[in-house]
């Protein structure tokens, strides 16, 4: 139990919380879900699914229905061939990480992960009993892999490599040669890759490019994706994994033994989300696209801060070392309790976030502007206390 980690965002939302229930005021930026409500016609089939009385088990794997109809989308959206028997549904994307990482890791074994990189990455390595290996994510390089890194970290003992992308914290997205490179790298030196593609709808130019596309990736993939937000879905719990072959009995057991299958219904309205796009998907993405323009200009306009422009997901990460105010956490902390503004410490997703913070932009604009207006005040008077000393 010593080796779990944690995800600091629900710290700080209990810490906000409290802050709030003394009759403080706090603008939230600190969790990663759509502020929005799920599409319609999705909460509709969820509804009609439990009126149809579907409250019972499903296979462990999920409806054949739901597995088809991934397929299918994965074949539209992504242009791959994925045979539905290989596609395992889950309660979130996150059981899908834990499946795997249990599934391949073994103690002896490494696995590289981004850092800054989702917590429950490292969390889950340590947790299976591996060593987790990071490969810093940097600024200079827009958060994309340097390649001379990453292969300079690959040893015999390097089973699974880790991606995500576009990516949390820092709104990166791999370029297509990064993914390319990587491709090879795994095929010369055997690597299993988790491609955490959770973020690949919220994207603001191009199209999400999966690796499972480069040749030989598919058969050591596996392509974690879910609903959680591209339909705002986070509280519904529903993700699912692509597996290479001889791992889709493995996990269908894991499934068995911790959750036994997805909510019925739940899996009923996800058949619906990929059915028929909802028109409520592209207005969300939009709405991020304007609220991504408003936070990254306005976080720019503030002495000590520079922003760079995300390309994906709902995270703006700041560097912050021009404000001399401290290490990221302690900054992080000041912000909650000094400026009345939920965020995350770099530091909350590895020891390359450093610098950084983290700011879900899955907000309103006016809770943007509130946001922005008093980090510009708090931290104008901050900076001009400090000098005074
Ligand atoms: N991967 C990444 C990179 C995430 O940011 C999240 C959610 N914050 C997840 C996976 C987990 O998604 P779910 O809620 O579907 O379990």
């Amino acid at each position: 139990m010593a080796r779990l980690g944690t995800e600091t965002a629900f710290e700080v939302l209990a810490k906000a919380r409290a802050l709030e229930a003394q009759g403080r005021e706090i603008v939230h930026l600190e969790i990663g879900e759509p502020d929005f409500d799920t599409p319609k016609a999705v909460v509709a089939a969820g509804i009609a699914a439990l009126e149809r009385g579907e409250t019972h088990y499903t296979p462990s794997a999920g409806v054949v229905e739901l597995r088809e109809a991934i397929a299918e989308w994965l074949k539209a959206r992504r242009g791959l061939a994925v045979d539905p028997a290989k596609v395992i549904v889950a309660p979130g994307a996150k059981p899908i990480m834990f499946y795997a990482l249990l599934a391949l890791l073994e103690e002896g074994d490494e696995a590289i992960y981004p850092d800054p990189g989702f917590p429950i990455y490292s969390s889950m390595i340590d947790f299976a009993g591996a060593r987790g290996v990071p490969i810093a994510l940097r600024e200079k390089n827009a958060f994309d892999v340097d390649l001379d890194e990453l292969r300079s970290l690959v040893t015999a003992r390097t089973k699974v490599l880790i991606l995500n992308s576009p990516h949390n914290p820092t709104g990166g997205v791999l370029s297509p040669s990064t993914i390319r490179e990587i491709a090879r790298l795994a095929r010369e030196r055997d690597l299993w890759v988790l491609a955490d593609e959770i973020y690949g709808e919220i994207l603001y130019e191009g199209e999400h490019r999966s690796i499972v596309r480069e040749d030989g990736l598919a058969e050591r993939t596996i392509l974690l994706d879910g609903f959680s937000k591209t339909y705002a879905m986070t509280g519904w719990r529903l993700g699912f994994g692509v597996f290479p072959a001889p791992l889709v009995v493995p996990v269908t057991k894991l499934v068995t033994n911790s959750v036994s299958c997805t909510a019925t219904f739940v899996q009923r309205a996800g058949v619906a989300a990929l059915a028929a796009r909802p028109p409520e998907v592209d207005a969300m993405v939009k709405a991020f696209r304007e609220r991504r323009d408003r936070i990254v200009a306005g976080l720019n306009e503030i002495a000590g801060i520079t922003c760079t422009v995300p390309r994906g997901a709902f995270y703006a990460f700041p560097n912050i070392t021009g404000l001399g105010l401290g290490d990221s956490a302690r900054v992080a902390d000041r912000f909650l309790n000094e400026a009345g503004v939920a965020v995350l410490a770099g530091t909350a997703f590895g020891r390359y976030g450093e610098g950084y913070l983290r700011l879900s932009y899955a907000n309103s604009l006016p809770n943007i502007e509130r946001a922005l207006d008093r980090i510009g005040a708090w931290t104008a008077e901050a900076r001009a206390a400090t000098a005074r000393i």
